[in-house]
């Protein structure tokens, strides 16, 4: 029963994280005209003798409360890094900490992800594929914009602003939030196994990178393939009920920007792995359903 969780790890960085210019408290030393005489006299004079036993000695105790605060300090970091990183999640659904071993394995979970410009037709395929071949479909769009609806989220209005202007949100914000939903899949089940369609997501290399290092290595990547004459006709028709605030001709053409900038390293970056199907994605749904579950059998096997 656990509801999404919008658990964001503090190192994010994007909402109080940045740290609050704290005034340095230099506490105004004053010195008084005595003190300042006595410094006088102890003053060593210049000289290339070696200076006086007790000069030397004054120092140890700055060394040593230097030496102690790092140790203090690296103390802390070490215990922060194994911290459960959560922001506002209520207790008993705290994150795992840290980690550099992904908390599914590609033997028990398969994940593809489908990948292609805005309004390729992801979310059109992968509600198919669902219908048909029992896929989990989890939209990294779909789940930002719960997370941003979600009331009291720390996270609404960021993620509102990143889309309004097609940026990619903070990668810990969507990674964790496909982390979650797939755990909450796998719950529901009550089965270590499952297979996601990860849509639109990832959209930057780092993205990439950090899923497949802490969540799970992608088995596939499918890829529509679509002029962008075709695919901003379709957002615009989209736009009339979609309701979203990113269908419209600002947004969209900061889309593709992003997109063709950002988004198609992946691809390129997954296709030297040898992990891309590309598909073409102007022709009707169902004939492109027909090339992507060729596609799907060709990679995972005929039972995909
Ligand atoms: N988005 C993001 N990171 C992601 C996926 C989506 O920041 O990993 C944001 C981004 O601003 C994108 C918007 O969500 O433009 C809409 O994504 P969606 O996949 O819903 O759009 P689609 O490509 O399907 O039109
Ligand atoms: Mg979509």
């Amino acid at each position: 029963m656990a509801g999404r969780m919008p658990l964001l790890p503090a190192r994010l960085g994007v909402s109080a994280a940045r740290s609050s210019p704290r005034a340095s408290s230099s506490s105004s030393s004053l010195t008084a005209p005595c003190a300042l005489r006595q410094q006088h006299q102890h003053r060593r004079p210049y000289s290339s003798q070696p200076s006086p036993r007790n000069d030397k000695v004054k120092f140890w105790p700055f060394i040593a409360v230097i030496g102690l605060g790092t140790l203090g300090y690296m103390g802390l970091v070490n215990r922060r890094k194994d911290m459960p990183q959560k922001l506002d999640a209520p207790v008993g659904e705290l994150p795992a900490p840290a980690k550099s071993t992904p908390t599914f394995s590609p033997s028990d979970v398969t994940v593809v992800f489908v990948l292609g410009g805005p309004g390729a037709g992801k979310g059109t395929q992968c509600s198919k594929l669902v219908q048909e071949h029992g896929f989990t479909h989890l939209s990294a769009g779909d789940l930002l914009r719960a997370e941003q609806e979600r009331p009291g989220s720390q996270f609404g209005e960021l993620i509102k602003s990143y889309i309004k202007d097609g940026l990619i949100v903070p990668m810990e914000v969507t990674i964790q939030l496909l982390e979650n939903a797939m755990t909450e899949t796998l719950q529901k089940t009550g089965s270590t196994k499952g297979r996601f369609l990860i849509d639109g997501f990832p959209r930057k290399m780092d993205q990439a990178v950090k899923f497949e290092e802490s969540v799970c290595p992608a088995k596939m990547i499918l890829f529509f393939d679509c002029p962008e004459e075709v695919m901003e006709s379709r957002l615009l028709e989209r736009g009339k009920t979609s309701g979203r605030s990113d269908d419209n001709a600002e947004s969209i053409r900061k889309r593709f920007h992003t997109f063709i900038e950002t988004s198609m390293p992946v691809v390129d970056y997954f296709e030297k792995e040898g992990k891309v199907v590309k598909l073409d994605a102007t022709p009707t749904p169902d004939q492109v359903f027909v090339k992507t579950q060729q596609a799907l059998k060709d990679k995972l096997g005929a039972n995909f």
